[in-house]
């Protein structure tokens, strides 16, 4: 039996286990090996890791959790059956693993486009977040591609990186934010883009969009973000969700007893180190549970 079973072993799910583990509690990290974010090239904006190799940042979070003594297990979840003191976890290479507690730290899946060329460029010069990727491309053509109200004011945060923006409109603009996005020197399209084209000197790299009416608008940046859905295992545990994401409370309890959820798939606030925190709170409130303890914020 171990204290904890965490799911999911993505910047959430790798700090929660080292948490606990630092806590002293005996516990499996079971991962399926499919992180968001790893068609990118870096993890950026994260202190003292900015830059990293996504595959070395977890590859360097296991050595350490190795040397806690976790038990790391590679595969797939199928199922989590019981009550708080009596999970079982049903790994698809049938191990069972059983458990007081669960984290689930599943990530979200990216429903991208049906674009043409989309796959191959995702990740590095077509990404959903400036913080994360913005500055190495600062002061390019970018483009926002905007399929949801929230995109125009991603655009006009995007300013800062670079003079040379357009916006393509798919919301139908409302007259004040046109104005609005115009008076900050955004340029609005309204043809919708059915691919993109790499650099004809290097096929990483965004070169172009390719429009509806069969233009091409020659751009070096583009800011997507496409919608997205959360795991199949987060259906069957029925958990409750807020706008799409698993509900938490401010310390990261969901709506089922003993189960726990932290990262992407309980905010749109996607980035690593914030995913690394809630794994740090998920911890620290399981360990208050076990030992019957509330959490400051539980009043
Ligand atoms: C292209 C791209 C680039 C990004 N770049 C940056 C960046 O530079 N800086 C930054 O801060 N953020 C970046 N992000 C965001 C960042 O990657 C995420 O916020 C972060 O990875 C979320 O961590 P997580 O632990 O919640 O989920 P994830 O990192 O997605 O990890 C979830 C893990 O759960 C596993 N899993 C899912 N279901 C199961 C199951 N049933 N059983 C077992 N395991 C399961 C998956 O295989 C995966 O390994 C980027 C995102 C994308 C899409």
């Amino acid at each position: 039996m171990f204290d904890v079973v965490v799911i999911g072993g993505g910047p959430a799910g790798l700090q929660a286990t080292l948490t606990l583990a630092r806590g002293q509690r005996r516990v499996a990290l079971v991962d399926g090996g499919a992180p968001r974010n790893q068609r990118a090239v870096q993890v950026n904006n994260f202190v003292s890791r900015d830059g990293i190799p996504p595959k070395d940042f977890r590859a360097e979070s296991r050595r350490q959790l190795e040397g806690y003594g976790v038990r790391l297990v590679q595969g797939l979840v199928r199922g989590v059956h019981g009550e708080p003191d009596g999970f079982t976890v049903d790994v698809d290479d049938d191990t069972r693993l059983e458990a007081r507690r669960i984290v689930v730290a599943l990530g979200v899946r990216d429903v991208l486009p049906d674009w043409s060329g989309l796959a191959a460029l995702w990740g590095d010069t077509i990404f959903q977040c400036p913080y994360c990727h913005g500055h190495e491309v600062r002061g390019t053509r970018w483009a926002v591609y905007a399929d949801s109200p929230h995109m125009p004011q991603l655009a006009l945060l995007a300013r800062a990186w670079t003079d040379d923006l357009l916006l393509v409109d798919r919301i139908g603009l409302d007259d004040d934010t046109r104005a609005r996005l115009q008076g900050a020197g955004i340029v609005i399209d309204t043809r919708d883009v059915v691919g993109v084209a790499a650099r004809a000197d290097d096929a990483q790299r965004l070169g172009a969009l390719l429009l509806e009416d069969g233009s091409r608008l020659e751009r070096d940046v583009l800011l997507l973000h496409p919608p997205q859905r959360q795991t199949a295992l987060v259906e069957a545990l029925e958990l409750a969700l807020q706008d799409g994401y698993v509900a938490v409370d401010a310390q990261q309890r969901t709506s089922r007893p003993g189960i726990y959820a932290a990262g992407d798939l309980t905010t749109r606030m996607q980035t690593a180190i914030t995913s690394a925190a809630a794994g740090c709170v998920a911890a620290a409130t399981i360990a208050h549970d076990l030992a019957g303890l509330r959490m400051p914020h539980d009043g």
